[in-house]
């Protein structure tokens, strides 16, 4: 979908706040850690292409889910170092080789159905599941087998990694035993690649002590908290996402009018009610009515049933056509964050972000 540029609902992203975040992060990672930017999911709604070009003197590479997201990256001429973290058909693993895209290497099942003339080369990470039972090798038997096979066939293993489940909860108990399972694989290993990471967002922020050699970074780059409320960070990170539009009418509603589908907002007096285009089809999901708005500083509440492009919010007076509405971000001194609509939907930031449809463009200073 091309996304709708001549509406006035937009996406702004700062730039410079995701350079902040991530020399936050850096800071207090031991020196030659290496980093990865984690673009996936169009870096979190915040635009992949754009975020992966503004970090190419600050990163050591990028982590994107699947090949067409990095093969996205590489046509917006990014050439650095860049990771699939899930699992590549086989079918596509003649692109990775062709673009110098590095694979994960998840279960030997795959590697039996690969074909063998293409690993010579082939850049590979292998992927070890030590807790959340996704994707990942379970046992250093079977990983050393692995291991010797990608060398017979000349691949190139530079990497080995898991993931923790629970690096953004309080209880530690899950994360210490991933962690020792991590470590105890490792020195099971015959040989172990150059590169060993476990890091995502929350144990590099959590867990810095335990950082191996590499981290992955993606929620905190954008400025988000990946416990949600429950951890308090250690230092202080910026949202580089706003999400704005303007008004494209405003009217004076009489007591008793109804508003929107299913006619469930009734007016209870002369109600100065403002239009924005904005809609489900955007990522503001139907769930969202009753939650609010900004407008001029004040807090306005959406009335009405969100429709596919456009919801009705209640003004405490009439304001011009084309005044800024602001959906995520600050006005004044009032301010509306992904996580206040996490909390509201009862989901998480991550989501929030990611809910952010391709049809709203998105604008970086
Ligand atoms: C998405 C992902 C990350 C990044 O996680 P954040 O919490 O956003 O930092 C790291 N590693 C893997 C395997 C992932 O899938």
């Amino acid at each position: 979908m091309k996304a709708s540029i001549h509406r006035p609902t937009r996406i702004e992203v700062d730039l410079s706040a995701i350079s902040h975040n991530l020399q936050q992060v850096k800071s207090h990672l031991p020196s030659k850690t290496q980093v990865f930017a984690v673009v996936k999911a169009n870096a979190y709604g915040h635009g992949s292409s754009v975020v992966a070009r503004s970090l190419l003197e600050e990163v050591d590479g990028f982590c994107v889910s699947n090949v067409d997201e990095a093969l996205e990256l590489r046509q917006a001429g990014v050439t650095k170092d860049i990771l699939v973290l899930g699992v590549v058909p086989v079918g596509a693993l003649d692109l990775a080789l062709a673009e110098n895209i590095i694979v994960t290497v998840a279960s030997r099942e795959w590697l039996e159905i690969v074909d063998k003339d293409l690993l010579k080369g082939l850049r590979l990470h292998i992927k070890v599941d030590t807790g959340m039972g996704r994707i990942g090798f379970r046992d250093s038997r079977l990983i050393n087998e692995v291991l010797a096979d990608l060398r017979l066939h000349k691949a190139q293993v530079e990497g080995i990694f898991t993931h923790f489940a629970t690096a953004d909860q309080v209880d530690e108990t899950q994360f210490q035993t991933q962690l020792a399972a991590f470590k105890q694989i490792l020195t099971e290993l015959d040989d172990i690649p150059s590169l060993v990471h476990a890091s995502n967002s929350a144990t590099s922020i959590w867990h810095a002590d335990t950082v191996f050699n590499m981290v992955r970074l993606g929620n905190v780059l954008y400025g988000l908290n990946p416990s949600g409320r429950a951890l308090s960070l250690p230092y202080t990170i910026r949202p580089a996402l706003s999400l704005v539009s303007e008004l494209v009418q405003t009217k004076q509603l009489e007591i008793g009018a109804t508003i929107g589908y299913g006619a469930t907002y009734t007016s209870s007096g002369e109600e100065y009610i403002g239009t924005v285009p904005i809609g489900y089809a955007d990522g503001l999901i139907r769930r969202m009515q009753d939650f609010h708005v900004l407008v001029d500083g004040h807090i306005c509440p959406i009335v009405g049933r969100v429709s596919m492009d456009q919801i009705t919010i209640r003004m405490p007076k009439p304001y011009p056509l084309g005044t800024r509405v602001t959906l995520i971000g600050q006005e004044g001194s009032a301010t509306i964050s992904a996580q206040d609509w996490a909390d509201y939907l009862g989901t998480i930031n991550y989501e929030v972000a990611c809910l952010l449809s391709d049809r709203i463009p998105r604008f970086y200073r």
